[in-house]
């Protein structure tokens, strides 16, 4: 069996579930471009704690991480099992890498988790096991967080992190509440930010990568604050060094939203 690929997704809010959009069509189409996964480990920038905690609920709940959205996405479901017996091996793997994780015996999906799983596995019959990120460590704790679980690839299990290329919330509320126009500038600064990225990751350079936050242009203006991006990072390290990185997916809501997403094969 050839490694399952990994894969970063960008989620948006949980309207993409609802709302037409490129996003949208992408996310949808993720079960024709990736094998059938026997199983989902995810990495949801909504899924914040300090250290690593792997859940084992068998059957986690839903989680509304979310305001001021249309009444029907409070009443969605995504049914999918947890996987008791992978958070296991995903614990003892995260033990040996020497990260001391923790478990959580109840955890529901929050809407980074849900709204991609829901678009690319509508079924809910894969079984899923969520993984925290840690927004006080920085990349290179969350690409050894992937790194960690990469042997699993080899038994079918997809590794994914979702969050977002760019997060810049405050620009992103500006443009939708108040009607505002998007400014010029700030889509140049998410170009370069993006294109940065996409040739660290494109060249295979991992030292820049991790470096991102000294090299990168406009990470101020692109991650106020970091979680979003780490995500990205646990893709890449489940991937290891020498994978194929494939930019599967660039869309941009108001000019300077970005969605991007990779696929590490
Ligand atoms: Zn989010």
């Amino acid at each position: 069996m050839e490694p399952m690929p990994t894969i970063f997704v960008s989620h948006g809010g949980p309207n993409v579930v609802t709302d037409p959009s490129e996003a949208r069509d992408y996310l949808r189409g993720l079960s024709d471009r990736l094998p059938r996964p026997e199983a989902i480990v995810i990495a949801s920038a909504h899924f914040e704690t300090d250290g690593p905690t792997v859940v084992r609920d068998p059957n986690p709940g839903m989680i509304y991480d979310f305001g001021g959205f249309a009444p029907e996405l409070y009443e969605m479901v995504y049914p999918a099992p947890g996987h008791p017996a992978l958070a296991s091996r995903v614990h003892g793997l995260v033990d040996a890498a020497g990260l001391a994780p923790r478990y959580a015996d109840e955890r529901g999906y929050d809407h980074g988790a849900w709204t991609v799983l829901k678009l690319a596995w509508p079924d809910a019959d894969i079984p899923v096991v969520l993984v925290s990120i840690d927004p006080k460590r920085d990349a290179a704790y969350h690409h050894a967080l992937g790194a960690a679980l990469a042997p699993l690839r080899d038994e079918g299990v997809l590794l994914m992190g979702s969050g977002h290329i760019t997060h810049n919330l405050r620009a992103l509320f500006g443009v939708m509440r108040d009607g505002m126009p998007s400014d010029p500038a700030m889509a140049e600064k998410v170009e370069a930010f993006v294109e940065w990225i996409g040739d660290a990751i494109g060249t295979g350079d991992t030292t820049a990568l991790l470096a991102w936050r000294d090299r990168a242009p406009f990470v101020a203006d692109n991650h106020p604050t970091d979680e979003h991006l780490m995500p990205l990072f646990f893709a890449a390290g489940a991937a290891g060094n020498g994978a194929q990185a494939e930019h599967a997916h660039a869309s941009r809501q108001f000019g300077f939203f970005a969605w991007d997403s990779w696929i590490f094969r």
